[in-house]
C-alpha cells in the first residue's frame, strides 16, 4: 500500500492527538533524511505519514543552566549554537551540508547502525529527553532510551517532543573516524568528557558510536579513570577496557574486528586530549 495520508499538524498538542488517532499506521517524519529513503525504496510502506516540520518543534535556548533543543532542530541550527561547543563539532562531522539542513536532532537518536553521531556527544552529556503523549510527558536520561537493536523506550502513542543538555565548562572531546569527509557513516565515533577533582579525576564518560546496536557508554573505561590524573597509564587502561567491553559490528564500512582495534585507538586520543596540558582549543 502507498502512502494515503500526509499529516502536517501545527503543534505538538495538534500532533499527539492525531498519532492518538491513528496509531501504529502512522510514520512520523522529521528532517526525512532516513525515513523517506525508505518509502522510496518500498522497505517502509506506511499508510499515514506524519510530517513535524510545522510543529513548531524547532529552537535551541538556554533554560535553568541546560540547553533545550526542540526534538525537530535541524542538524544545521545545532552548527550555529555555541552553549555546548561540542555539539557544534558533532553536528560538524554529521553528514554534508545538504543533509544537515534537512536532519534533525531528535531524528539523529533514531538512525539505524552504525547509528547518530550527534546521539553520542549527547550520550556523553548526559542528556536526556522528552517523550510526550497526549496523556502525560516523561523525562528519560538518554542513557536510558536505548533497549536494544533499533528499539528504544519512545512507545507507539509518543513522540520525541524536546531533548535538554547540561551546561557545563568541563572540557569534552569528539573525534569521528569514517571513511571520507563527508556523508560517510561512522567506523568508530568517540566523545568522552572527564570531570576534575583537584589534579584527580572524580567522574567520567565515555560515549561510543558504531561499536555497539545503538550509542552506548563504556563504563567500564569509565569507572577505571577514576581517581587517577589521566596520565598516560590511565588512558592506556580505559582504551584496552573500552575496546574490550564495546560491540561492534561487521558492515560495509569496517569489519568488527577492525572496529574494536578503533575504538581502543580513538578513545586514547579523545581521553588524551582532555588530559592536563593538551592543548584546549574549541571542542
Ligand atoms: C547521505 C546521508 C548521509 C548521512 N550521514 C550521517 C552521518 O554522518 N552521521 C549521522 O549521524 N547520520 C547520518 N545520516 C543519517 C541522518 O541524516 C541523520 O541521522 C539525521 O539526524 C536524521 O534526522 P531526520 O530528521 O532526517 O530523521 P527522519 O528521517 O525524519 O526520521 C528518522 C526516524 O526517526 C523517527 N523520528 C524522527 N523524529 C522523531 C520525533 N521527534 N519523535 C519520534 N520519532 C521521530 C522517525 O519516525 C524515523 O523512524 C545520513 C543520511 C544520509 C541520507
Amino acid at each position: 500500500m502507498t502512502v494515503q495520508a500526509y499529516l502536517l499538524p501545527r503543534s505538538l498538542p495538534e500532533a499527539l492527538g492525531q498519532l492518538a488517532q491513528h496509531g501504529l499506521d502512522v510514520l512520523v517524519m522529521a528532517g526525512g533524511t532516513v525515513a523517506m529513503p525508505l518509502i522510496n525504496d518500498g522497505i517502509s510502506l506506511p499508510s499515514v505519514v506524519m510530517g513535524l516540520r510545522l510543529a513548531g518543534l524547532d529552537g535551541v535556548e538556554r533554560a535553568n543552566g541546560r540547553l533545550r533543543i526542540g526534538a525537530t532542530t535541524t542538524l544545521t541550527q545545532l552548527l550555529q549554537q555555541n552553549a555546548v561547543p561540542v555539539l557544534r563539532e558533532a553536528a560538524r562531522n554529521t553528514a554534508s551540508w545538504s543533509i544537515r539542513n534537512m536532519g534533525t536532532v531528535g531524528g539523529n537518536l533514531f538512525t539505524p547502525p552504525p547509528g547518530g553521531d550527534v546521539a553520542v556527544a549527547l550520550l556523553a552529556l548526559d542528556a536526556s529527553v522528552t517523550l510526550s503523549s497526549s496523556r502525560s510527558a516523561r523525562v528519560v536520561s538518554l542513557a536510558d532510551f536505548y533497549t536494544g537493536f533499533m528499539t528504544n523506550e519512545l512507545a507507539p502513542d509518543e513522540l520525541l517532543a524536546e531533548l535538554w543538555v547540561p551546561i557545563s565548562n568541563e572540557p569534552t572531546a569528539f573525534l569521528k573516524y569514517g571513511r571520507k569527509h563527508a556523508n560517510t557513516p561512522a567506523v568508530v565515533t568517540v566523545a568522552a568528557r572527564v570531570t576534575w577533582d583537584g589534579p584527580t579525576v572524580a567522574d567520567a564518560r565515555i560515549a561510543l558510536g558504531a561499536a555497539g546496536p545503538h550509542p552506548i557508554r563504556a563504563r567500564d573505561a569509565e569507572r577505571l579513570l577514576v581517581g587517577t590524573d589521566l596520565g598516560t597509564d590511565a588512558i592506556a587502561a580505559a582504551s584496552a577496557a573500552a575496546a574490550r567491553e564495546c560491540e561492534p559490528f561487521t558492515d560495509a564500512i569496517a569489519t568488527e574486528w577492525y572496529r574494536r582495534r578503533m575504538v581502543g585507538l580513538f578513545v586514547g586520543r579523545a581521553l588524551q586530549q582532555l588530559a592536563p596540558g593538551a592543548a584546549t582549543e574549541d571542542r
